[in-house]
């Protein structure tokens, strides 16, 4: 018997009104565990309108009420995180313990999210002209949309709807349909916690409710986190119709070793940020730079440290799972021949990889190239799998100018014991979030996450502050209590005593 996925509409599990749907896979099996509701125009309208109807109470709720109910889903999360982890693993491949840190990070956000009473204060100016004082107040927006990736099916929607919604927002998430199941399972456990019926509300889907999402006319902002075409499309089409956007997009992640770094720390650097998550990260570090000096050496270690590594099912304590489709790790495998013809030399070949897990799984093993040239599209696409590029480049000067042409500008990571090359290259590499000798510099919750150029459409960041004040607006009150004194007539442009 096939087993569907449902939305989450108005607190109740709903099928909706479409009838397409898509099947989920685990990837370690190769098998399909269940089918998602792939929502209509109707289904993404009842959501919308179910949000809307809540919205009015919920942003009248006390902050002591909202952050009641913040703090209430934190313990429930933290305390079944493990069988979060596990509907992780079973959908989209990774380990058991990088799903777990995936939680980890996630739940950060909802920590951050629940000092929202002191987040929202306003500012306050007495006296700005005789009797007359000036505040502002951060209210909410009203219905907010969300869509999420498949590569953290928990922790990207957990970077804005814990702040949506303590802010006094009401939310529509139309997760990837890849592996929707962790969405439901958070929503309904904020349900739990106490959050009152339509506040947090979930749309499966692919692109039509997508584009229903972005025409919406009760929609008041859009936050992506996709690859870079759609978070183009979704930026231009949000906009387009009246809405605030933040649209976070793909990457390529360059590490760049210099000579005086430790090889030991960078090599260990470049492997578990390079085939984490099967490379299945935005933050993976893609393409490592490597002085001429150090070059040989370094590829040497990493390679040696490839060889300790196990990939397998998730649920098995390997290192690395599978890939999210069959389709994608054809995909991946097909830059291999690209990256032979183009003369790249591969040092370590992913393709027939010895796995701990069912054959029908879709593996890819770590691969790592070298000599890779900078034409390549081995190197100018963002490949999303285990595949770690090497480039040799003269000097610091050349390896930042490579990734200062790059299109994309999300993490970049310097590995030097070099002070002063450091501070140099914070300064003028344009990317959005740098690593000194940290290669997968993700900011924590109370700083903001986003790339630059073609890795972030919007000029508001995920979570953090300006998270905060993406999913806010601010009203700017001028207070006169009247007296006698300030009767009479005066058509100019209100100016201060
Ligand atoms: P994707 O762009 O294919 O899909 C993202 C979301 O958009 C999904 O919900 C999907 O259903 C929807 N979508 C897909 N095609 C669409 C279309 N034509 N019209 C409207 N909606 C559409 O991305 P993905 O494969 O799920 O995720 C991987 C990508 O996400 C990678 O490029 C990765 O770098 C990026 N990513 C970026 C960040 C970041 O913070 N910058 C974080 C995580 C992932």
């Amino acid at each position: 018997m096939t087993t569907y996925l449902n939305h989450f509409i108005g607190g109740k599990l709903v099928e909706g009104e479409s009838t397409r749907t898509s099947p989920v896979f685990d990837p370690a099996k190769g098998t399909v565990s269940k089918e998602v509701r792939l929502g209509s125009v109707a289904d993404v309208d009842s959501a919308v309108a179910a949000a809307a109807a809540a919205f009015p109470e919920w942003r009248d709720a006390s902050l002591a009420k909202r952050q009641s109910v913040v703090f209430t889903f934190r313990e429930l999360l933290n305390a079944r995180k493990s069988e979060l982890a596990e509907i992780l693993t079973s959908e989209h491949g990774k380990v058991l313990s990088d799903a777990a840190g995936e939680i980890a990070r996630g739940l950060e956000v909802v920590d951050f999210a629940a000092g929202m009473p002191h987040l929202l204060k306003g500012e306050y100016s007495e006296n700005v002209s005789t009797g007359v004082d000036v505040y502002s107040v951060k209210q909410p927006l009203g219905v907010v949309g969300i869509i999420s990736p498949f590569n953290f099916p928990a922790m990207v929607p957990l970077w804005f709807f814990p702040i949506a919604i303590a802010a006094g927002n009401t939310v529509v998430l139309k997760p990837s349909e890849k592996d929707p199941s962790a969405a439901n399972w958070l929503a309904e456990l904020f349900a739990e916690a106490g959050l009152p019926d339509g506040v947090f509300n979930v749309v499966h889907g692919d692109k039509e409710a997508v584009d229903a999402l972005l025409e919406h006319p009760v929609v008041k902002s859009i936050s992506f986190v996709g690859s870079t075409p759609i978070a183009k499309y979704i930026y231009e089409t949000a906009a387009r119709n009246g809405k605030r956007v933040q649209a976070l997009g793909g990457a390529k992640n360059h590490m760049l070793v210099l000579p005086d770094a430790d090889l030991d720390l960078a090599a260990d650097a470049a492997v578990n940020a390079g085939f984490g998550s099967a490379g299945e990260r935005c933050m993976a570090i893609s393409v490592l730079l490597a002085v001429d000096t150090v070059a040989d050496e370094l590829v040497s270690r990493i390679a040696e440290r490839m060889s300790t590594l196990k990939t397998g099912d998730g649920r098995r304590s390997c290192d690395m799972g599978p890939l999210i489709t069959k389709v994608h790790r054809d995909k991946v495998a097909s830059y291999l021949d690209v990256a032979e013809a183009d003369g790249a030399t591969v040092v370590v070949d992913g393709r027939n990889p010895d796995v701990d897990g069912e054959p029908e799984g879709f593996w890819f093993g770590p691969t790592l190239l070298d000599n890779v040239p900078l034409s390549s599209t081995v190197y100018t696409d963002e490949i999303f799998g285990p595949v770690l590029s090497v480039v040799r480049v003269s000097s610091y000067a050349e390896g930042l100018e490579i990734i200062n042409n790059s299109r994309y500008g999300n993490g970049t990571a310097i590995f030097t014991n070099d002070g002063g090359a450091a501070r140099r290259f914070q300064r003028e590499v344009t990317v959005g979030m740098v690593g000194i000798n940290v290669p997968i510099p993700v900011p924590v919750a109370y700083h903001s996450f986003g790339g630059w150029k073609e890795s972030m459409f919007g000029d508001s960041k995920a979570y953090g502050p300006q998270g905060v004040h993406f999913f806010t607006q601010e009203k700017a009150i001028t207070s006169r209590w009247l007296d006698p004194s300030h009767g009479g007539i005066n058509l100019g442009f209100p100016e201060h005593d």
